[in-house]
C-alpha cells in the first residue's frame, strides 16, 4: 500500500493491439516498449506498489507473442514476525494470447483487439509471492508467551535456552523436587 493510498486501475494493462493486427504488409511485427507504472490495482485482490520493465509483443500466425521482465513492488509479510514488508518480485512472461478465445488457450485478445495483462500478472505475480520470506535474514520472530514482535526490542519474559520439547520434561522433574 503507498502513502497516498491512490492507485491506477487495471486498464492501464489492457493494451490495444489493433495495430499489431493490422493486414498491411509494412506494418512492423514486433513492438517493444518499457512500462512503468506506480501502485496499480491490478484485480481486487492484488495491488502492487509498482510495475516496470521491458514488454514486448510479436505477432505470430497464432497469437500475440507476450515477452516480458517486470519488476513488480508487493507487500509481502514475514512469515516468522508475520509483519508486513515491502518487497520486489521479479515476474518473467512469455505467453502466447490468441486471436479470440481457443480451447488451448489460456489468454486471448477479444474482438476489439485488447490484450489484458492484468489476469497474467496477476497469476504470477502470486506464485514469486507464495514463496515464503523473512522480513530480514536475522528476524527475530515473535515471543510465543508475550507475542511482542522481538525485532524491535527483547520483552520482559524469561527466556530459557531450552529446547520447548525437553520443558515439559524438566517441569516434571521439578515437581519431583
Ligand atoms: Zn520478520
Ligand atoms: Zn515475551
Amino acid at each position: 500500500m503507498n502513502k497516498t493510498g491512490y492507485h491506477l486501475h487495471n486498464r492501464v494493462l489492457k493494451l490495444n493491439v489493433g495495430f499489431l493486427l493490422s493486414d498491411n504488409v509494412t506494418a512492423a511485427h514486433s513492438h517493444d516498449s518499457l512500462l512503468d507504472f506506480p501502485s496499480v490495482r491490478v484485480a481486487d485482490d492484488l495491488t502492487v506498489d509498482y510495475i516496470n520493465g521491458p514488454l514486448r509483443l510479436s505477432r505470430t500466425k497464432e497469437g500475440i507473442l507476450v515477452q516480458a521482465d517486470f519488476r513488480v513492488g508487493i507487500v509481502d509479510q514475514c512469515y516468522r514476525c508475520l509483519k508486513s514488508f515491502n518487497r520486489e518480485v521479479e515476474v518473467h512472461i512469455e505467453e502466447l494470447f490468441t486471436y479470440g478465445p481457443s480451447v488451448s488457450a489460456e489468454f486471448w485478445i477479444n474482438a476489439d483487439g485488447i490484450l489484458d495483462l492484468g489476469p497474467l500478472v496477476r497469476e504470477e505475480v502470486i506464485i514469486e509471492a507464495s514463496h515464503r520470506t523473512l522480513c530480514q535474514l536475522d528476524c527475530q520472530g515473535i515471543c510465543p508467551n508475550c507475542g511482542k514482535n522481538l525485532n524491535d526490542g527483547p520483552c520482559d519474559c524469561v527466556h530459557d535456552e531450552i529446547d520447548p520439547r525437553l520443558a515439559k520434561l524438566r517441569e516434571l522433574l521439578d515437581k519431583g523436587h
